[in-house]
C-alpha cells in the first residue's frame, strides 16, 4: 500500500478583505515557492469573495486553492450560492463540504452533503467532507455512532475515491483550544477507515478542531491522521506555515 500524503487545509471562514487577504495568499505562495517541490499539499480556503484574487496572486506556486461550500447543481435559480463547476473556473481544486458551521448553522443534512460530493467530483474538485461529535455526544458515549451515521449519509451511493478526503472535526474542538488526545483521533480515523470499507485505507483522513504550531506536529506523527484542516491559525502566514511545515518531516 502506498503512502498516504500529508495534506494541509486552511479554512479562512468568513474573514479576509481583499488587502489582508492577498497578503496573507501572497506571503504564504512566497514561502511554498522557496521550499518547493512540498512533499505535501497546501490548500487556502479563502470566501467565496476573494477565491478568484487570490487565483492570481498563487498562481505559479505550490499552494492550491479550495473553497468553503458548493451548490448540488451545476447552475440554475439558485440565489446567493456557487456551484462546482463554477468554483472549478476560478481555479479551485478542493472544497470543504458538512462543515459543522453548515450543518448547524444551515441545517444541512447528510443527503444534501452528499448531493455535494456528487456535485464537487463532477466538476473535478476533491471533496473535502467534514464529520464530528458535539460534546454532548462525546459525554454520552455516541462518538462511534454519530461518526458512522455522519460518514454514511454524507457520501453518495457511487463516488470518486481518488478525489474524497475526510476530516474529522469534533464540534467541541473547533475553536475552542481544546483537543481529544492524540489516540483518540487515531481511534475515530480507523473506524472512518472502516465504515469506508475496502477504499479506507486510499482515502486521506484529516483532524481538525484548534490545531496550532505547538500541537501539529504530533498529529502529522500519527500515522493514521493524513493531515489537518486548520481554521483560526491558518489566518496568519507565520503560523500557518509553522504548521505545514511540520507536515514535511514526516
Ligand atoms: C475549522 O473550523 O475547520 C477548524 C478546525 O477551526 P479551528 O482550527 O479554529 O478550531
Amino acid at each position: 500500500m502506498a503512502k498516504r500524503r500529508k495534506l494541509v487545509v486552511g479554512n479562512w471562514k468568513m474573514n479576509g478583505r481583499l488587502t489582508s487577504g492577498l497578503t496573507l495568499a501572497k506571503d504564504l505562495a512566497d514561502k511554498a515557492l522557496a521550499e518547493r517541490p512540498l512533499s505535501y499539499d497546501l490548500v487556502i480556503c479563502p470566501p467565496a469573495s476573494l477565491l478568484w484574487p487570490v487565483a492570481e496572486t498563487i498562481m505559479g506556486s505550490p499552494v492550491l486553492l479550495g473553497a468553503q461550500d458548493c451548490h448540488r447543481a451545476n447552475h440554475g435559480a439558485y440565489t446567493g450560492d456557487i456551484s462546482a463547476g463554477m468554483l472549478a473556473d476560478l481555479g479551485c481544486r478542493y472544497v470543504i463540504l458538512g462543515h459543522s458551521e453548515r450543518r448547524n448553522g444551515h441545517g444541512e443534512t447528510g443527503a444534501e452533503v452528499a448531493a455535494k460530493v456528487t456535485a464537487g467530483h463532477l466538476a473535478g474538485l476533491t471533496t473535502i467532507v467534514c464529520v464530528g461529535e458535539t460534546q454532548d455526544q462525546r459525554m454520552s458515549g455516541k462518538t462511534e455512532e454519530v461518526i458512522t451515521e455522519q460518514i454514511t449519509s454524507s457520501l453518495p451511493d457511487k463516488y470518486q475515491v481518488s478525489s474524497l478526503v475526510i476530516a474529522y472535526e469534533p464540534v467541541w474542538a473547533i475553536g475552542s483550544g481544546e483537543q481529544p488526545e492524540v489516540g483518540v483521533v487515531r481511534q475515530v480515523n480507523k473506524l472512518i477507515r472502516k465504515v469506508l470499507g475496502s477504499v479506507g485505507e486510499v482515502v486521506q483522513v484529516l483532524y481538525g478542531g484548534s490545531v496550532a504550531p505547538q500541537n501539529a506536529e504530533s498529529l502529522f506523527a500519527e500515522p493514521e491522521i493524513d493531515g489537518v484542516l486548520v481554521g483560526a491559525a491558518s489566518l496568519n502566514s507565520d503560523g500557518f506555515w509553522a504548521i505545514a511545515e511540520k507536515a514535511r518531516l514526516y
